[in-house]
């Protein structure tokens, strides 16, 4: 593990991963805003994640892109990098780097339950394992996604002389929303907000079933009636949500399971969706990796620190500062 510092920096190859400030190499485990940074020499990622790059920070974000595919190995000098999928969003990777027999993975970002807008995660035995941990607390039990489409529905069959806004993270989540919607057979046209077009096309373009989706215009407030309208969590608190008719305002996000933090923000639905994994999801792929070293980062690190040592793992916190958690914004 001393290949690498506490701020997932390799220095004998002078790579960093998902580094905050512009660096030299950077390898980029996904597109979400607090991974992925505008302005870096080369950026190492899978082909999606640098498309989505491009797309949210313009053609030449970096200066120069290697894209590797699942499984392909990329050497430098004696270190070999490979990316697996990490069932997180569209493009999403782990990392797996290896020196000297020395295998260490950096999970990034990752859930272990299906979810068909990404590949499934893909579990990679080593002998370091550095792990996020944003729901590293056993209160964290997600439940099965379907049924949480389920209460969206039943409740747009209730309440027909509403429409539903459902907060959704614009990458990653909203896309998976409206995939769980037409697997439950919602054939509807969904409404997006404006800032969600360019991701949802893209998505699109990769044969994601995402349906058949139209961006929100001024229309009559009646128009909106029965209808689902997706938007990023920020604007549900402004003017934007107000032109809508006795709206329903709904959330989608892992946070849910608190209540309070659902009573907060004003959401009369919360839907407990998440692209990350929740405890026992950590939990099992600590165990199945066979690491015998666990660095927990990117979340609540104490209880899944203390649960490795219990097992007779190595084990400590690993602070990555400028994390923040996107499905908190
Ligand atoms: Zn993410
Ligand atoms: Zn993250």
């Amino acid at each position: 593990m001393d290949f690498i510092n506490h701020q997932l920096f390799i220095k004998d190859i002078n790579v960093h991963i998902d580094p905050i400030l512009p660096k030299k190499i950077a390898i980029i485990t996904h597109a979400h805003a607090d991974h992925a940074r505008y302005g870096h020499e080369e950026v190492i990622a899978t082909k999606q994640t640098v498309d989505i790059m491009k797309i949210r920070y313009g053609e030449n974000c970096a200066k120069k892109y290697t894209i590797l595919r699942y499984g392909q190995k990329h050497k430098i000098k004696d270190y070999q990098i490979t990316l697996y999928p990490a069932g997180h969003i569209l493009g999403s990777a782990q990392v797996l780097i290896e020196k000297n027999n020395h295998r260490l993975v950096v999970t990034g970002d990752y859930k272990v339950g299906r979810d068909e807008t990404c590949k499934n995660f893909e579990l990679i035995k080593c002998d370091t394992l550095i792990t996020e941990a944003t729901f590293g607390l056993p209160i964290f039990q997600h439940p099965d996604p379907k049924e949480e489409i389920k209460k969206l529905i039943n409740s747009i069959k209730k309440n027909k002389s509403s429409c539903h806004i459902i907060g959704a993270y614009a990458l990653g989540k909203a896309q998976r929303i409206m995939n769980l919607l037409r697997k439950n057979n919602y054939s509807n046209t969904i409404y997006i907000h404006g800032s969600l077009e360019k991701l949802c096309n893209y998505y699109k373009s990769q044969k994601i079933n995402i349906g058949a989706f139209e961006k929100v215009v001024s229309k009559d407030k009646s128009f909106y009636e029965g209808k689902i309208i997706i938007a990023p969590p920020s604007a549900l608190k402004d003017k934007w949500s107000r032109r809508f008719p006795n709206p329903i305002i709904c959330m989608a996000s892992g946070w849910m399971t608190i209540k309070q933090r659902a009573k907060q923000r004003g959401v009369e639905l919360p839907l407990v969706i998440s692209d990350h994994s929740d405890w026992n999801e950590l939990v099992e792929t600590i165990k199945k990796s066979k690491a015998k070293k666990i660095l927990v980062t990117h979340g609540q690190e104490d209880a899944l620190v203390y649960y490795c040592k219990q097992n007779n793992l190595v084990s400590k916190p690993l602070s990555i500062q400028g994390r923040d958690d996107e499905e908190i914004e």
